[in-house]
């Protein structure tokens, strides 16, 4: 590669500690510091928050990613051992995208020898995938507030792809007075309008033809609703139907309180379409809040 086009080498970091001392020498130089926590794969999703997070802290600040995948968040039955890890790849596109830092930790550094703490939130976290990945979400917001821990004050970003995920990190930090200010970033889409995700190379050509009725479907709530539908029931159902075509098995497709995720109920609360379903062996998950994003497709 030309000397000039190459991209400049982001910094790795492995040890936890040398990763808080790195923020804070950072802040202490007076800059602010972007964070975005992931488990690697990196597509234009991951990268979508780190551009994110440039805009929000200025040329001058930090932006710094997170890979780790994180063992406490998969389930016994779950795709622990072959989630693709590729992270010298992973450093190519974190440098094209403008990012300083890549903190890489090992698992015996963020579960210490002898550990026996994890962070738990209650409500939000029992329905929609709380009830079909039980313990994931405790897996989430124990790396998560261990990540924050290391980071100190920042601006995280996070993708409101895993909705639940995000408002149960939201809660966690509010609830913790952790110095993070989370920001939901839009969900990034192929052109067909599937959400990227690091799973989505697990489709075969043929359950990649079949997943791109999720956007379709999601455009269809999207659009009754748009047109004054408010039997949210009645868009469920449909949605259910044309999903239930092509999924090889349903976990949930479900209308709720987009800020509590209790049950939808009227029209004072502002309402969220939310999906699970298995293409395959690969599970996708998809959402829009109605009424305030636009069709996928
Ligand atoms: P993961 O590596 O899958 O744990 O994801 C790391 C972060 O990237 C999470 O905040 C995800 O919500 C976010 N993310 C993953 N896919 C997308 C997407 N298609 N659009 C926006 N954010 C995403």
């Amino acid at each position: 590669m030309d000397p000039h086009t190459e991209p400049s080498a982001v910094e790795v970091i492995r040890d936890p500690r040398d990763f808080q001392a790195r923020l804070i020498r950072a802040r202490h130089a007076g800059q602010r510091v972007a964070f975005v926590p992931t488990m690697g794969a990196l597509h234009e999703g991951h990268l979508t928050l780190a551009r994110e997070g440039r805009a929000r802290v200025g040329p001058e600040g930090l932006v710094a990613i997170s890979i780790f995948v994180n063992p406490t968040q998969f389930g016994p039955n779950e795709d622990l051992s072959k989630y693709p890890r590729e992270l010298s790849r992973d450093l190519v596109l974190c440098a094209s995208a403008g990012v300083d830092v890549v903190f890489a930790p090992d698992t015996a550094a963020m579960y210490p020898e002898g550990e026996q703490t994890r962070v738990t939130v209650s409500s939000l976290t029992a329905p929609l995938c709380g009830v079909f990945r039980p313990g994931h979400f405790e897996g989430v917001t124990t790396i998560v507030s261990k990540l924050f821990a290391l980071s100190g004050p920042c601006v995280a970003l996070f993708g409101r792809k895993d909705y639940q995920q995000w408002r149960v990190i939201e809660r966690m930090t509010r609830d913790l007075l952790l110095p993070v200010e989370v920001v939901g970033v839009p969900t990034v889409r192929e052109a067909n309008g599937l959400a990227l995700s690091s799973r989505n190379r697990y489709l075969s050509d043929d359950e990649r033809a079949r997943a791109a009725e999720i956007p379709r479907a999601l455009g269809y709530a999207v659009r009754e609703w748009e047109s004054g539908a408010r039997d949210a029931a009645r868009i469920r159902d449909e949605v259910d139907t044309r999903l239930r075509a092509i999924a090889t098995s349903v976990d949930y497709i479900e209308v709720r309180d987009a800020d509590t995720l209790e049950h939808y109920r009227d029209e004072s609360t502002r309402a969220v379409l939310a999906i699970a379903v298995r293409v395959g062996t690969t599970r996708l998950i998809d959402n829009v809040v109605l009424g305030e994003e636009s069709a996928p497709v």
